[in-house]
This record gives C-alpha cells, sequence and structure tokens, in this order.
C-alpha cells in the first residue's frame, strides 16, 4: 500500500523493533522504567528544559500541557485551526475546564499579534483569566516564521502568559529550515512532540517544561488514565525517533515537493505551491472529477488518500520516490479513462 492518508501511519523501523525486543523494563509509574528514564532525560537534555514526560499521545500531551498550565475557569489563545482546538475533541473544554479563545490563523500559519492583544482579558470577574498563549509549527504542513516566535514569546512575557507549542512536526519545521529544533523551541515554556509521525516510533510524543510543569502534567497523566507500567517497550523506538529518524524527513519534504508539481501539472488539480513547505500537498480538485470513484479506483490499485474538495496528501518514511512517480501515473491513467 502506498499511504498517502497520514505521516500517522509509518511503521517502526527495523532498529526500533530491535530496540523494543531488547528494551529494559520497569514499572513506569514508580518510576523505574529505564527505557522511559532514559528518553525522558535525553529529550530533556537535547532541548535545553528541566524535564521531559514520555505520553501515549499528542493530543494527551497538548491536553496535559494546558491542564499543567491552566487552572479551571482559565483560558488560552490558540489558533482556529490549532490541533489542540479542533481536532482534539474539546478536551481542555471537556476534561480541564478551560476555556479556548481560538483566533484567526494568517495564511502562513501565524496569529496576528494585534488579535492575541485584543483577546487577552482585563483581570474582571466576567472573563475568564488569559493564561497562556498557544501555538503550532509546522501548521498544516507550513513553516511559522522565526521571527514571528520571537516576536509572539516577547508579547506573552510582556502580558505575564506562558506560552505552549504544539511541536508535533517541530523537527519537520526545523529540519525545512536547516536548523536545530532548539532554535524553534526555544521561544516556548512547554512543547509538545509527536514521535510517531514522521519520525516512526510506533507510539508516543514527549512533552518538554520546566520542573513543576512536568510534575504537574505527570500528576495529571495518572489521573486521564496514561500512566502505562512497562512504557519501555514503547520508549526504545521512541528515543530512536529522536536520534536516528529526525535528517531523515528532508527525503519527505523533497517527495511533496514533487509530488506537488506534479499534481499541479494534471488538468483539474491545482497546488497552491506556495503552502508546500513541508511534507504535505493540498490539492484543490475541480468539480467534475468524482474524488470518491477516484479515491475507490486509486484504493484497488493499492494506493490509499483521504477523498475531499481539498485532498490532503502527506509524504513519509514509507513512501518512497517511486512510489510518488506510480502514483501520478495511476492517477494519470483513471482520469484519462473518465
Ligand atoms: C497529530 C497531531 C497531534 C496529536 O497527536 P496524536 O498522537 O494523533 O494524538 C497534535 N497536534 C498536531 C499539530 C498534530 O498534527
Amino acid at each position: 500500500m502506498i499511504d498517502f492518508r497520514s505521516d500517522t501511519v509509518t511503521k517502526p523501523t527495523a532498529a526500533m523493533r530491535s530496540a523494543i525486543s531488547q528494551a529494559e523494563v520497569g514499572d513506569d509509574v514508580y518510576g523505574d522504567d529505564p527505557s522511559v528514564n532514559y528518553l525522558e532525560d535525553m529529550a530533556a537534555e537535547m532541548f535545553g528544559y528541566d524535564n521531559a514526560l514520555f505520553t501515549s499521545s499528542g493530543t494527551q500531551a497538548n491536553l496535559l500541557a494546558l491542564m499543567a498550565h491552566c487552572e479551571r475557569g482559565d483560558e488560552y489563545l490558540c489558533g482556529q485551526q490549532a490541533h489542540n482546538y479542533k481536532f482534539e475533541g474539546g478536551g481542555a473544554a471537556v476534561l480541564g475546564s478551560i476555556q479556548p479563545q481560538p483566533l484567526t490563523n494568517q495564511a502562513d500559519g501565524s496569529i496576528l499579534l494585534s488579535d492575541i492583544e485584543a483577546a487577552i482579558k482585563p483581570d474582571d470577574i466576567h472573563f475568564a483569566r488569559t493564561r497562556l498563549l498557544s501555538l503550532e509549527n509546522t501548521i498544516g504542513g507550513k513553516i511559522v516564521p522565526q521571527t514571528y516566535l520571537a516576536q509572539a514569546q516577547a508579547l506573552a512575557f510582556e502580558r505575564g502568559l506562558k506560552i505552549h507549542l504544539d511541536g508535533a512536526r517541530v523537527a519537520n519545521a526545523a529540519v525545512a529550515q536547516n536548523i536545530p529544533m532548539t532554535e524553534i523551541t526555544q521561544y516556548f515554556d512547554s512543547v509538545s512532540i509527536c514521535l510517531s509521525k514522521g519520525l516512526c516510533a510506533p507510539v508516543g510524543s514527549i512533552l518538554l517544561g520546566d520542573e513543576r510543569l512536568i510534575t504537574k502534567a505527570r500528576r495529571w497523566r495518572k489521573v486521564l488514565g496514561g500512566g502505562m507500567r512497562q512504557a519501555g517497550i514503547l520508549a526504545s523506538a521512541a528515543t530512536l525517533a529522536l536520534t536516528e529518524q529526525v535528517e531523515r524527513l528532508a527525503e519527505d519534504h523533497d517527495n511533496a515537493a514533487l509530488l506537488a508539481n506534479e499534481l499541479a501539472n494534471i488538468e483539474g488539480f491545482s497546488v497552491d505551491m506556495s503552502q508546500v513547505q513541508t511534507n504535505m500537498v493540498f490539492a484543490q480538485v475541480s468539480d467534475d472529477i468524482d474524488v470518491k470513484a477516484l479515491a475507490v479506483d486509486l484504493k484497488a490499485k493499492g494506493i490509499l488518500l483521504s477523498p475531499g474538495k481539498t485532498i490532503r496528501l502527506v509524504t513519509h518514511a514509507d513512501i518512497s520516490r517511486a512510489d510518488i512517480v506510480r502514483f501520478i501515473s495511476e492517477l494519470k491513467g483513471l482520469l484519462s479513462r473518465g
């Protein structure tokens, strides 16, 4: 199968499977799992934070960050398109009693600083307490500019807000800009990073923060049922995500550029090339093409994508350049058949 639906479909590498089979484990709820401890210490050191916490998913890492920064009746500012607002089941409100204050995302993924300023509530019993600014990078495959991150951090600091990064794909953002990940994460009080997307780990994310934040997050993780026992089985693979898989993402970005160029040349498909910055391609499909039928025909040829008026195609470790070439040729064949 050539699976363009997401980079979450990546399978663990051979090195990960071998690490899993040899992982030293213990009960992580007691703090006794050496493989989890190794990963958390390594990640904290690598990114320059006091502590790190291994979580079952990116959704959980974001929720823990929100619940550690905010109390009941607080609010966080985020983009309308933010994953931790739009795609996480409203977890902050449902489980944390935290109100989201979504703001318009600009075309480059940023939120206007003036919009942020205007949304910060005064200390008044009518309002929720504005506590946190949450940004995302990459967002919809786009890289949020470094200069903007610095400005957003300065604003948060000035107004007494904490600042969180949903860095599910921060490694993609770093590799595409040819900078270390720490150049991005340096602006944030806390960061969540998915190890199970382009970085190929089977399960898990990491949350970075200071000691107080991670202690609080660790407590909430247990409350939410995320205290895992011999989690070293997972952490051993997740460690390799950070140490062995980051640079490889450049191939995914090259493949996405190739895919975008090829799709843009097919009649009925249009691609805004300015949006193709990492491993995602969004193709607009004209109304006279039946995308659902096309997806069914492609599936019969071993190619998976999520149909829609805009098709999102994601490149990853299990899609090669040759796979892209084959997909384009199958697509052209199906379209010419009508
Ligand atoms: C995938 C994703 C998450 C959530 O990760 P899961 O592991 O799927 O829960 C959070 N934020 C962003 C930006 C993501 O793309």
